[in-house]
């Protein structure tokens, strides 16, 4: 009879055999960047990949796809997410030289793990004696950026939320999902050392218009926007807790007003609340120091990351045999904000940071050194984890549910963030300045 291990090696053997195949599928991805929910290329080439693997992909949230392999009827249901976007990076050498896209977060990763997790478990025809179901989730827009672009697809209707996992949990994607998975690269991290952070920050965004006035007596709009500006940096002078920067308007004609983007980060809701509060009242105080208005916009960012402790320590146990206990790290919290930050509220979610990568985030010296670290050991690490998760009934997964809290349910985040759209709709532009 087979073991639980005998099947992990089983499917290893499988990606090891793919491994060229896996490679090469991750530098053709590489140079294939596209923004968030403008992913089309990237996922025809998702589909018809899995198409041939004998899967039946459909597409959702405009760009994403979703497809389930194992036994359908079985009610334990492991997510495996990929992100799908690139960042704006012109200068990157594997940037688009139409629109400046690059793979500078190191997305297309995630589009081999999860190709390479489906071939193995496809090939091996192991998941159906497993029952299990694996959800395979290609997903757009992670990247909080385009914002007008964005609002724009939300008020022809093309997508209800601006991210790609919020639009997928509004589309009920996850509903039948019990845990999460999902395996980022680490920057600036050659070495394929392993990050398992507690969490990440969440963040909120305001935007403020200073519109210019006819009344000669107001100081002007880039007068008014420099003594915001001043009080920012006097309300957090390390720049710890706000991110600002001002819209460089010159080259689209749309606009016209001079716009300050303030990002509110931080590790609770809480306390981004108390953030753009104190903001807001500063607001107001600039307001009536020059009689005369803003035009303050508030759009719902992510929500803090809360990473599954359990599924990190399976994680972990399965990535030890490739990499060596000493470079499994543990740092308390990750830079930058995720929209799985989002379903970490109500459902187990890991994200765990994988090395192999050097370079900054975002940035033209992003490049993957090692191929093996970034595409092939996570595919199996995760491969481990699924069956870990699956074997003997999904006793390992039920106890990951039995002992998950969640703090909110599905329902009441989505009514929460009904709420703060409609905050967006009723200031979109037309409004103006008194
Ligand atoms: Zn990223």
């Amino acid at each position: 009879m087979a073991t639980r291990e005998s099947v992990k090696h089983m499917l290893y053997h499988i990606v090891d055999y793919y491994a060229p195949e896996l490679v090469t599928i991750g530098t053709v991805l590489f140079s294939k960047p596209e923004y968030g929910f403008f992913e089309f290329a990237t996922q025809r080439y998702m589909m018809r990949f899995l198409r041939e693997l004998g899967v039946a992909p459909t597409t959702v949230a405009r760009t994403g796809f979703v497809a389930d392999i194992g036994d359908k009827k079985s009610t334990s249901v492991i997510a495996l997410v990929a992100d799908m976007d690139a960042v704006c990076c012109p200068d990157h050498p594997r940037s688009d030289a139409q629109t400046g896209a690059a793979h500078a977060c190191g997305h297309h990763a995630q589009l081999v793990h999860l190709l390479g997790v489906c071939w193995a478990l496809k090939v091996s025809g192991l998941l159906e004696s497993l029952h299990g179901r694996v959800r395979l989730i290609g997903a757009p827009a992670e990247e909080f950026i385009q914002l007008d672009e964005r609002l724009a697809l939300r008020e022809s209707g093309a997508i209800h939320f601006l991210s790609g996992k919020q639009e997928l949990i509004h589309l009920g994607i996850f509903d039948e999902v019990q845990a999460v998975l999902s395996v980022h690269v680490a920057h600036q991290s050659p070495e394929p050392q392993l990050f398992l952070s507690d969490g990440a920050a969440g963040f909120e965004l305001l935007r403020i218009r200073f519109p210019e006035s006819r009344d000669p007596r107001t100081p002007s709009s880039l007068y008014r926007l420099n003594l915001l500006i001043r009080m920012l940096q006097l309300a957090d002078p390390q720049g710890q807790r706000l991110r600002w920067h001002v819209l460089d308007r010159e080259e689209d004609d749309t606009e016209g007003v001079l716009t300050l983007d303030i990002y509110f980060v931080e590790e609770s809701r809480q306390a981004i609340q108390a953030s753009i509060d104190q903001i807001e009242a500063l607001v107001a105080q600039l307001e009536g120091l020059v009689h005369y208005r803003c035009i303050v916009e508030r759009y719902p960012g992510y929500w803090p990351l809360r990473q599954s402790k359990d599924l990190h320590y399976l994680f972990a146990h399965n990535a030890v045999p490739f990499i060596g206990k000493a470079q499994v790290q543990s740092p308390p919290l990750l830079e930058g904000s995720t929209d799985l930050g989002d379903l970490s509220q109500w459902l187990p979610v890991a994200q765990p940071f994988w090395g192999g990568v050097s370079g900054h985030a975002h940035q033209a010296d992003f490049d993957v050194v090692d191929k093996e670290a970034v595409y092939l050991w996570p595919i199996k690490t995760l491969l481990g984890t699924i069956v870990d998760l699956l074997w003997d009934n999904a006793a390992i997964l039920h106890q990951v549910v039995a002992r998950f809290q969640p703090t909110i349910t599905k329902q009441g985040y989505l009514q929460e963030m009904e709420r703060q759209y409609e905050g967006i709709s009723r200031r979109l532009p037309g409004e103006s300045g008194t």
